[in-house]
């Protein structure tokens, strides 16, 4: 489960000690019942405000954030810490980062570290590590990182703990006629409409970053549930189904490996490649490599290993993947057969490997 900035402070920023011993004493009910449950929180940065209080108010800059995370995340920590010790239970801190994700050996660890604090029978609290994250590659909000949290650990169900009841057909604040979206089942266009923008100003998410996890869960074959964290109960509702506990994703048949997942949702893609429509059906229909001869143009200024959209001839985003080729020299491979390629260019534009068919479900940042 992940519960949001705003619902672990108060509104003077501090942490919101009630609400994490809620939260906690559904923790505990929930493991007594034989469930494993693993919290990610968010809260540091804003709880690192309220303790400085910098002249200004929350400051904007990157590198002044991830020095108040540093100042939030241990007493976030310690409240978390006590809530769980009155129950008898132990806390143990994790802190992520996204390389933990994206190389096999990190992801591996991470694992296991946090497998082994279950069997110790300890709570494992979960955070970005923002005071040492790269900007460039941070995961910028939590809720991405509880998905991939959900994926690394084979979770059955991913709760997303926010200030509203869930995704709402409207914006409740302002419209009267809003309703509760109760079973989304497959994230499309209007739902997205409907989840907005960003939400508060503390955390970074908003219903928009909910839906983009929930997406992620669904494509690892976890059940996300977006609900309010203020409901009594909400934990366990959220995890035995019950009606109306807030918006539920149901998960795909067909899921991702953690690679694969990394590569449609978590990166952002420096470009674009546009194929034909031969190629389109290679990659759909075989899920084959993509081979120079079929791309018709690229867009962006890519070059090895960076993420790519590849789109159809309708303009639909329907795969990403990692390019072996630079945009830079398109013109020495846009559209040329492998024969023609000089030596030392890689063969494939996109090796399979590192492909990603997302039909029905546009990447991060895809363009209909
Ligand atoms: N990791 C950030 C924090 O603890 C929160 C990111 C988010 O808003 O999702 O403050």
């Amino acid at each position: 489960m992940k519960i949001g900035t705003s619902s672990v402070t108060t509104v003077d920023g501090s942490v919101d000690e009630r609400a994490v011993v809620k939260l906690c004493s559904e923790v505990a009910a929930l493991r007594a019942s034989g469930v494993v449950v693993v919290v990610v929180t968010s809260g540091a940065v804003t709880a690192g405000v309220a303790a400085l209080q910098p002249a200004g108010g929350r400051p904007a800059d990157p590198i002044t954030l991830q020095a108040l995370s540093a100042i939030g995340q241990h007493r976030l920590m310690r409240v978390y810490d006590e809530a769980l010790a009155r129950l008898g239970l132990l806390a143990g801190q994790v802190l992520l980062a996204p390389l933990d994700f994206g190389e096999r050996r990190q992801y591996l660890h991470a694992r296991a570290t946090i497998l082994r604090l279950i069997e110790l029978g300890v709570v494992p609290v979960v955070n970005e590590n923002d005071a040492v994250a790269d900007d460039e590659i941070r995961f910028g909000d939590n809720d991405r990182l509880a998905a991939l949290v959900a994926n690394l650990l084979g979770a059955e169900v991913l709760v997303l703990l926010t200030d509203t009841a869930g995704l709402f057909t409207a914006d409740p604040r302002t419209d009267d006629g809003a309703s509760l979206v109760e079973d989304v089942g497959e994230i499309g266009a209007e739902h997205e409409r409907a989840a907005g923008g960003p939400g508060s100003s503390g955390g970074s998410g908003g219903m928009a970053s909910k839906l983009a996890a929930a997406r992620m869960a669904s494509w690892s074959g976890v059940r996300a549930v977006i609900a309010a964290a203020h409901r009594p109960g909400v934990l366990s509702d959220a995890v035995s189904g019950v009606a109306g506990v807030g918006t539920v994703v149901q998960p795909r048949p067909r899921t991702l490996g953690a690679r694969k997942l990394w590569i449609a949702f978590a990166l952002d893609p420096a470009g674009r490649v546009v194929v034909d429509d031969g190629a389109r059906r290679a990659l759909v229909e075989r899920e084959a490599s993509l081979l120079a001869a079929g791309v018709v143009t690229v867009e962006g200024d890519f070059v090895p290993d960076d993420a790519v959209e590849i789109v159809g001839p309708d303009g639909v985003v329907f795969a990403k993947g990692l390019v072996g080729l630079s945009a830079a020299n398109a013109a020495d491979w846009v559209g040329r057969s492998s024969s023609e390629l000089a030596s030392g260019l890689a063969r494939e534009v996109v090796h399979r490997d590192d492909l990603v068919v997302l039909v029905g479900a546009p990447a991060r940042g895809a363009r209909r």
